[in-house]
């Protein structure tokens, strides 16, 4: 089979050595500043069994907040009522690419939560439980390591202290 003859490739399932992603993520802070965090099992496309943060790919077409509801629904049945504020936009490298031209674009939203682990539907991944900021702290969380930077960066962040 020649490739024009291949089913072409729906925008999700292009891979991520190919094209831009966009990547919505959140971090919910619970009453005692503890961050909910997914550990991450052996088939997942990024980071496999590392942690990580709560969210992923925005569909074609779809926009960030919409993005942002959709992945926090899907993984842990949540749909916060309070506000959620947008900390961190920056480009990033997600995953190597083919191309010099080719980049990811990251939004972490943050906001505080008054829920436990027992709110929580897993959807995805092995655990999504609220986590003491000081195992992000003392490297004793095996994150993956975009998540140990922005969530080193979020420990220090005004963000978290009004939290
Ligand atoms: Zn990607």
């Amino acid at each position: 089979m020649t490739s024009s003859d291949a089913a072409p490739l729906a925008e999700d399932e292009v891979p991520c050595t190919e094209c831009n992603c966009l990547l919505a993520s959140v971090v919910l802070v619970d009453s005692r500043g503890w961050l909910l965090l997914q550990e991450r099992d052996g088939h997942a496309r990024v980071a496999p069994n590392q942690w990580g943060l709560v969210g992923g790919h925005l569909e074609s077409g779809e926009e960030w907040l919409p993005a942002l509801y959709r992945e926090l629904e899907e993984e842990t049945g949540l749909r916060p009522a309070g506000k959620l504020e947008l900390w961190f936009d920056e480009v990033v490298l997600h995953s190597p690419k083919v191309s010099t031209h080719l980049a990811d674009r990251w939004r972490i939203w943050a906001g505080k939560v008054e829920l436990s682990d027992e709110d929580i539907t897993v959807g995805e991944g092995r655990q999504i439980v609220f986590v003491d900021p000081g195992r992000v702290i003392d490297g004793s969380l095996d994150l993956a390591p975009g998540a140990r930077h922005v969530l080193t960066r979020f420990l220090e962040s005004e963000t978290y202290r009004m939290s």
